[in-house]
């Protein structure tokens, strides 16, 4: 069988090739593709359907269907079987095509006399391009030998279109890569940049999709794997500086290589005639398809893996992509898939923006990039195959939309945002130094949450008054081992340097969830974000902790040191982790070490338990903090990292806002110092009804401490307290709405 195939699509693949080497036009190849696979599959019928939109599919050649409907019939994506087969990827051979669900009667092209239809889409990496179909009268179903040529021949043809080979000469400035493009996403980090595309991968060409000899194209892919080999060991042995992100890679690496089906397949694909690119990119295409359509998540992280590993071997095998030696663009706006935090902070500050096809709110680039204030769009869906290197590009990290090569009304009114921002952000410095003190005289204290050094200098720029949340898992999540006790302690040493007399509150290691260290195994768990994490971590492997908790104090040594637990659940998880610090404070007072100046401990209130926990804790805690993220995603039962929940609930639902007053109450009796942490405190309006109910002290990214404070400096608090009971009173579902109107009547 192997034989017949390598004779079909061989054969076909060379007449391809000889009809491509001929001069003509777009439309006189398409015609002639049309004609050659028509004979060489003896069908009455071969068509070719590319999409003129998003949204449209038009017969752009055909052999055997009546030759006016070409570029006059259309199809809807999903409409007829053609429309299906684009709209589901999937290949639909049938012997009997009129009876089957979905079949559209097209008069205009004398289909009905047809019998049977395969039906291929023609893709490449996912992206839809258009659809290529055979059809004959006899009633019979495609065998899988004359199935596999047509595969072949359609990722052919993907390739072409893609190189624009179809198009007529007055076609070419309408082609893709040419015109804007809206892109929406989710945002990531808040903020507008303008600058020019830097893809961190840039998209491998591959311009010799067919070859002449198998054997030098085996030869060619047995290398790059070899080559692909030994960069890889390269990268585990560390030689290269390899992080988190290629230790991934590697594993990914050996998953597809060992696999043994993925180097089969592209020698198969090789001696059906591909080269050994188009060999790999088959595969990867294939396997987008197959994965892409898996509803599980592991099976999906590892298509980001393959995704890697493919590139790598693309890159080695066409010398294409590999960026050394290349500069930055002016004002760099970074594009890519996905980024590792390592990658991510070697580029620094030097990015505008950023925008990602995939990543995540809570993944570590989103992180980095919140901790760099770069403004970021995650889930920009087809934004690295519609963005070229040096595109115009505008990121709207507000509205988590992104205009790539706008056009000039476009740009005007981005740029007046812009400015307006610029604006606002002036008058903010106005009142650094000054209090957040409303108009009916309560201060509410701001501080900022920071996780990385180079937050550091925002303590001064924003006016914050401390550092009310130190992630410090980010320099665990930032490196490809565990960082050294020493390291540890020289790091929280400057950044006690740097805030001086402010406080800074140390929130020991946060790992688990969506916070992997690729360093420590991997746990497979059912429900991450309810599962081994933070200081279930920290008190089952007590190693890690002991080791942070003995940083700290060297670092502090003489100086003020605050600490605080994430995710205690429950009394005892405080008195166990609050016994592990006496510990280490006794090994440093044996040691002679010199030992804090003060030493407040204090939890994180991040699960609905703890609200409930017994008096004696409220008494024994040194202070609280709400983590805000994880207790709404607790509270309303919604996934803080899924987008089809995570703005389902309002965080000013009454229901919420009770829970909270309930937890300021329990702490106003035990005189425990509260504040709240999660990313809600930096909103505006959720600040100010977070005050009425009487927080006295929140904890933010730096960028939100203008705007916050602007609006607290203006309101009554009273006033939005009224609103907050009454809506209670009333049984009212959510306080917004009347809270904001209540703004409108406040000159801000
Ligand atoms: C929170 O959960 O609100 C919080 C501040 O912690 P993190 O976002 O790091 O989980
Ligand atoms: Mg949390």
């Amino acid at each position: 069988m192997a034989q017949k195939r390598e004779s079909e699509s061989r054969k076909l693949l060379g007449r391809l090739r000889d009809a491509m080497a001929e001069d003509g036009d777009g439309q006189e190849r398409l015609d002639k593709i049309t004609r050659l696979i028509a004979r060489s599959m003896q069908t009455e019928v071969c068509s070719i359907y590319l999409f003129r939109d998003a949204e449209t599919l038009e017969l752009c050649a055909t052999e055997g269907l009546n030759a006016e409907s070409v570029h006059q019939t259309r199809l809807r994506l999903g409409e007829g079987l053609v429309g299906l087969v684009a709209k589901k990827s999937k290949i639909i051979n049938t012997a009997d095509a009129p009876s089957e669900h979905g079949f559209r009667f097209m008069p205009e092209t004398g289909e009905e006399i047809y019998s049977s239809f395969l039906g291929i889409p023609i893709q490449r990496l996912g992206e839809k391009l258009g659809v290529l179909v055979v059809q004959s009268k006899a009633v019979r179903l495609f065998s899988a030998d004359e199935l596999y040529a047509l595969e072949v021949v359609a990722m052919v043809l993907a390739e072409m279109t893609e190189l624009g080979a179809f198009l007529g000469e007055g076609e070419a400035l309408s082609a893709r890569h040419q015109q804007p493009v809206l892109l929406r996403g989710t945002t990531g980090q808040e903020g507008t940049a303008e600058g020019h595309v830097w893809l961190h991968e840039p998209r491998v060409v591959v311009t010799n999709v067919i070859a002449e000899d198998p054997d030098t194209e085996s030869t060619r892919l047995n290398e790059a794997v070899d080559v692909l080999r030994v960069s890889v060991d390269k990268l585990l042995a560390g030689a290269a500086g390899g992080d988190g992100e290629q230790l991934q890679v590697l594993e990914a690496y050996r998953m597809f290589a060992n696999s043994k089906g993925w180097m089969r397949r592209m020698e198969e694909d090789i001696e059906n005639g591909l080269s050994a690119e188009a060999a790999v990119e088959k595969e990867q295409t294939q396997a987008r398809r197959r994965l892409g359509q898996s509803n599980d998540a592991y099976l999906r992280e590892r298509l980001q893996d393959l995704d890697d590993l493919s590139n790598r071997l693309l890159r080695i095998l066409t010398g294409q992509g590999t960026q050394t030696g290349a500069d930055l663009p002016v004002d760099p706006v970074l594009v890519a898939r996905n980024i590792g935090p390592g990658d991510l902070l070697e580029y620094g500050r030097s990015l505008k923006g950023i925008v990602l096809e995939a990543g995540s709110v809570g993944s570590h680039a989103a992180i980095i990039a919140r901790a760099l204030a770069i403004p970021l769009v995650v889930h920009s869906e087809g934004i690295t195959r519609e963005a070229l290197n040096g595109d115009h590009i505008m990121v709207d990290g507000d509205q988590g939309i992104v205009h790539l090569r706008p056009d000039d009304t476009v740009s005007a009114a981005f740029r007046d945002k812009m400015a307006m921002q610029a604006v606002a952000q002036e008058r903010y410095s106005a009142t650094r130094d000054k209090p957040a003190m409303t108009k009916c005289g309560i201060k509410i204290d701001l501080h900022m949450n920071a996780g990385l050094m180079a937050d550091l200098p925002s303590l001064e720029g924003s006016g914050a008054e401390g550092v009310g949340l130190f992630r410090t898992e980010l320099q665990f999540l930032v490196r490809n081992k565990m960082p050294q006790r020493s390291e540890l302690s020289a790091l929280y040493s400057r950044v006690l340097d740097a805030a001086g007399e402010k406080r800074v509150v140390f929130r020991t290691l946060d790992i688990g969830s969506d916070k992997v260290l690729t360093y420590m195994k991997p746990n497979d768990e059912p429900n991450p974000a309810l599962g081994w994490r933070a200081i279930r971590v920290g008190l089952d492997k007590p190693g890690v902790m002991r080791m942070q908790l003995q940083a700290l104090l060297r670092a502090a040594a003489g100086r003020d040191l605050t600490v605080m637990f994430p995710f205690v659940a429950q009394y005892s998880e405080y008195v166990a982790a609050k016994a592990e610090m006496d510990k280490a404070m006794e090994r440093e007072r044996r040691l002679g070490h010199p030992l804090p100046k003060t030493l407040k401990i204090g939890a994180m209130l991040e699960t609905p338990s703890l609200a409930f926990a017994p008096q004696e804790f409220f008494e024994d805690v040194g202070f609280l903090s709400i983590g805000g993220n994880d207790l709404k995603q607790f509270f309303f039962a919604a996934d803080r990292e899924n987008e089809r929940v995570r703005r389902r609930y309002d965080t000013l639902s009454t229901p919420f806002l009770s829970f909270l007053q309930n937890i300021i109450a329990r702490c106003e009796t035990s005189g425990t110092p509260l504040s709240f942490c999660g990313e809600d405190a930096g909103r505006p309006i959720e600040a100010a009804c977070f005050a009425a109910i009487g927080m006295r002290s929140l904890s933010m990214r730096p960028a939100s401490i203008g705007p916050v404070k602007h609006l607290l400096r203006r309101i009554d608090l009273g006033e939005i307290r009224k609103i907050i009971d009454a809506c209670q009173e009333n049984g009212e579902q959510n306080v917004r709405k009347p809270v904001m109107d209540y703004l409108k009547t406040v000159n801000l």
